[in-house]
């Protein structure tokens, strides 16, 4: 399998900023399926690492489907905040997934940590785990990450989740505020799946 060209595949999420993105990132002649098409919910994410909550959603949706599938699990972490919202990206957005909720609630715990923490750099990294999987067989699993820092305020309409306020290392703009185009050849995402393009 794994010495195997991939031509047909599904992308495990029912997260529609990492679909758009991932769809761009692999090549047009392969026929992509999505979780919308099969209306499958994601599965619970118990894992304690992103490598294991990415193998947790290939497999789960490979199972349910059975085609080959991609899986992301990826996140934003900030040293200041002990590395939160880390696995827990999605979930400070609550349960209908609201971005908005989740940038106020960084903002919220680095004010309760420090008054002050604009006069700090504050550290963070988006961290991305790309995995696929056949039924209940990992093909490959791998890593990556992007180092940047939190801007003061939310700029940018651009992108998904925590864009508007990550600027990525040795840049002046965020996420948010980057043509699609561009910020995916930057990426945590795009360096994960440099690691994979072999596959495709
Ligand atoms: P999960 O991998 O489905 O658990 O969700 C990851 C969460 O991390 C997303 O819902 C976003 O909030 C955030 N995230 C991951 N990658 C990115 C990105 O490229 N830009 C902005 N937010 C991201």
């Amino acid at each position: 399998m794994s010495r195997q060209k991939i031509y047909k595949l599904l992308i495990g999420t029912n997260n529609k900023g990492k679909l758009r993105e991932i769809k761009s990132l692999l090549p047009k002649n392969i026929k992509i399926y999505s979780t919308y098409k099969f209306k499958l919910k994601s599965p619970i994410e118990n894992g304690k690492t992103f490598e294991e909550n990415s193998l947790i959603k290939s497999k789960y949706f490979s199972k349910k489907t059975g085609l080959i599938c991609l899986a992301d699990d990826s996140g934003l972490e900030i040293d200041f905040l002990d590395k939160n919202p880390g696995i827990y990206s999605a979930r400070w957005g609550g349960r209908y997934g609201d971005f908005n909720k989740a940038i106020k609630k960084v903002y919220r715990e680095l004010n309760k940590k420090d008054k002050n923490w604009k006069n700090k750099k504050i550290k963070a990294r988006f961290i991305c785990a790309l995995s696929i999987s056949y039924l209940n067989k990992k093909i490959v699993c791998v890593s990556e990450k992007v180092e940047g820092q939190i801007s003061h305020n939310p700029k940018g309409k651009n992108g998904f989740g925590y864009d508007p306020i990550f600027i990525p290392n040795n840049k002046n703009k965020t996420f948010g505020e980057m043509k699609p185009s561009y910020k995916y050849k930057i990426d945590h995402r795009f360096k994960a799946f440099k690691k994979i393009r072999k596959f495709f």
